[in-house]
């Protein structure tokens, strides 16, 4: 095959051109140990709070840093793990450096509190909360500064299970959030079951409220959906200073996007958080 490395960081790997099943096959030969080790990469990207316009927390978005193919995205490396089988391991890795990785902030002096996805395996294993509980004990997290982000469609593929392994998590203390929210096709006739605290808008109206009306609209309709039922809101995709004002404007409580801050190192974002938090908006 022909994919190679412009050296670290940046990747050249296709996997739309890739038909190569040996290449996938040897990609999946080599996920298991890659997850145990420093190719597993996790970038913090920082959530704003709309109101003093600081840093509040940030959400552990994962990365494979290749030694061949370069820096891969979770669109090259979730598929692969979910094919694998892998998705409980590569979850248990994510919270644990991200539990880690909020100790070290706290230790810190600084008090933010970290996102983590969850996938559809995760979510109908009956050991999962376990598993959460032992991490945060170990990590001495309190369960109030870990978010856990489910999606729509992680609920639909098996609602009794999922809702159930949900209420579990709940029970634990840890925020639950809804990630990508307006996407999923079920999403008025599930709020009412989740035991959400977060409702987090799907980027992609987040990012067509610079032009499209109705955009604007579901936006300002999900905000007013969330506060009604006593959970917050937080939209994603923000990259222009536009919408970051319309979205302050209209009550929503916390923000994230390019425009506030790109996936970073867990030390850049430390960096970020301690440096002067006024103004941001106005930036
Ligand atoms: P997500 O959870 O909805 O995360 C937000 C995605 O939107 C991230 O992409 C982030 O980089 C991107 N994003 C943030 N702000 C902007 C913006 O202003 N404009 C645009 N165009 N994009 C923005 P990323 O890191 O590629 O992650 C993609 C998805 O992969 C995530 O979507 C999440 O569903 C999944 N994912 C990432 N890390 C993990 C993980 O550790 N475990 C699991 N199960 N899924 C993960
Ligand atoms: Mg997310
Ligand atoms: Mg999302
Ligand atoms: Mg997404």
């Amino acid at each position: 095959y022909c994919a190679k490395s412009e050296g670290l960081g940046h990747s050249v790997y296709d996997p739309a051109r890739d038909s190569s099943s040996t290449q996938r096959l040897a990609l999946m030969g080599e996920l298991p140990e890659a997850i145990e080790s420093d190719e597993l990469v996790v970038l913090y990207q920082p959530l704003i709070d709309f109101r003093s316009g600081a840093i509040a927390g940030a959400e552990a978005l994962v990365r494979w840093q290749h030694p061949v193919h370069g820096l891969l995205g979770p669109d090259v490396l979730l598929p692969l793990v979910e094919q694998s089988g892998l998705m409980s391991l590569l979850t248990g890795r994510v919270l644990d450096r991200a539990l880690a990785q909020r100790a070290a902030w706290s230790a810190a002096g600084l008090d933010l509190d970290v996102a983590v996805n969850l996938a559809a395996p995760n979510l109908i294993d009956i050991g999962f909360a376990a598993a959460v509980d032992a991490l945060l004990r170990e990590h001495g997290v309190p369960p109030r500064a870990l978010t856990l982000e489910v999606t729509e469609t992680i609920v639909a593929a098996d609602p009794p299970r999922v809702i159930g392994v949900m209420g579990q998590l709940h029970a634990l203390g840890v925020r639950l959030s809804l990630d990508d929210f307006g996407t999923g096709s079920s999403s008025l006739s599930f709020l009412r079951r989740l035991p959400v605290q977060e409702l987090k808008i799907d980027k992609s109206f987040v990012l067509g409220m610079d032009g499209h009306a109705h955009d604007g609209a579901i936006v300002r309709m999900i905000t007013r959906l969330g506060h009604d039922l006593g959970v917050s809101v937080v939209a994603e995709g923000i990259e222009t200073a536009a919408v970051y004002e319309h979205l302050r404007a209209g009550g929503c409580d916390r923000g994230q996007g390019f425009l506030l801050g790109r996936p970073v190192p867990a030390d850049e974002l430390a960096r970020l958080a301690a440096a002067e938090p006024a103004g941001r908006a106005a930036a």
